[in-house]
């Protein structure tokens, strides 16, 4: 991902080079070529538009400083928009002062919930945490049993709505009612009860947005109210993936959004409006189906990479 982005991006700084100062009229041309490689990446029009107005009046306005050439100043500033619209600083995830903390997972399906919640899984696990997974997506034939799968893999029980079905309990763990919302507050009493300190719940997913989808995942955030709602979605869908975000943010809201499949060769628009358009910070990004293809997201770091 960011390939084609990164050349389009250092193409057009390139041009800068060598340029003992910059007229107005070098920036325009710059911020032309710049807008021409985000929207050809995909990028949403507002966020082109708002990224390329402060490049044109930051890069402008720069004071000639006796570091840097106007060339790299112009870099610097691009790399810094580009911090800023990825979310300028890392953000941590939010652990409750009571634990345990509760992680809700919401998204289409097929963007990588159940595969995420046993990378975060693993992942807490590894930072000293005591994590529970749950089982809430009863839509979709399988993915209790895939939950389980991946719990058994991270090393991480699964409270599952199916008695005698879990992975790593004892006994019965879980219930037999085929109600997501019984079974979300189920793992979150059960995991009060046996001191996990976190509860990573998986919630059903729709190919497409719709009503049902919305108001399960709203009930299930109601009833167990979550530290964080992290919204799980896809970089590959392009520009859907914004109207996605914006759908889950008003049908249920979110504390945070998690990207996957940024190891996929799409064009890295989503990445780069997902967190101006919806506001939220970008907390994880998968990159793969094996547990350990995860990490915090760092706007830093991703900025870096797609300045080249
Ligand atoms: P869910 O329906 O949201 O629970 O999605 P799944 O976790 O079942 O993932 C859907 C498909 O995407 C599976 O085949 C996963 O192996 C795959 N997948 C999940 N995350 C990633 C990722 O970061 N990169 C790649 N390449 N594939 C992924």
């Amino acid at each position: 991902m960011f390939d084609s982005l990164s050349d389009r991006l250092t193409g057009a700084l390139k041009d800068l080079r060598g340029k003992g100062r910059l007229t107005d009229s070098d920036i325009d041309a710059t911020a032309r070529e710049i807008r021409l490689a985000l929207l050809e990446a995909d990028v949403a029009l507002p966020v082109v538009r708002t990224f390329v107005d402060r490049i044109k009046t930051r890069a402008k306005g720069a004071e000639v400083s006796g570091a840097l050439n106007p060339a790299q100043q112009v870099v610097k500033i691009v790399n810094e928009e580009l911090v800023s619209i990825l979310g300028g600083e890392t953000r941590r995830i939010a652990l409750a002062k009571t634990p345990p903390t509760v992680i809700m997972l919401a998204g289409l399906q097929g963007a990588g919930k159940t595969t995420l919640a046993g990378k975060l899984a693993a992942w807490l696990g590894k930072q000293g945490h005591t994590p529970l997974l749950v089982a809430c997506d009863l839509q979709r034939p399988g993915a209790v049993n895939q939950l389980q799968v991946v719990g058994e893999r991270a090393g991480v029980p699964v409270y599952a709505p199916q008695p005698g079905t879990s992975v790593g309990g004892e006994g019965e763990m879980g219930v037999s009612a085929g109600d997501p919302v019984e079974v979300a507050r189920g793992g979150v009493e059960h995991a009060r009860a046996s001191h996990f300190d976190t509860v990573i719940i998986d919630t059903a997913g729709r190919l497409g947005v719709d009503d049902e989808l919305m108001r399960q995942a709203a009930d299930v955030r109601a009833a167990t109210d979550p530290d964080e709602v992290l919204f799980v979605v896809d970089a590959m869908i392009g520009q859907d993936a914004v109207t996605t975000a914006q759908a889950f943010a008003e049908g249920v809201g979110f504390t945070g959004v998690v990207l996957t499949k940024l190891d996929g060769d799409a064009r890295g628009g989503a990445a780069l409006s997902v967190r101006e358009v919806t506001g939220a910070p970008i907390l994880f990004a998968s990159t793969g189906e094996k547990l350990e293809d995860f990490d915090v997201f760092h706007p830093d770091r991703m900025a870096s990479r797609i300045l080249g």
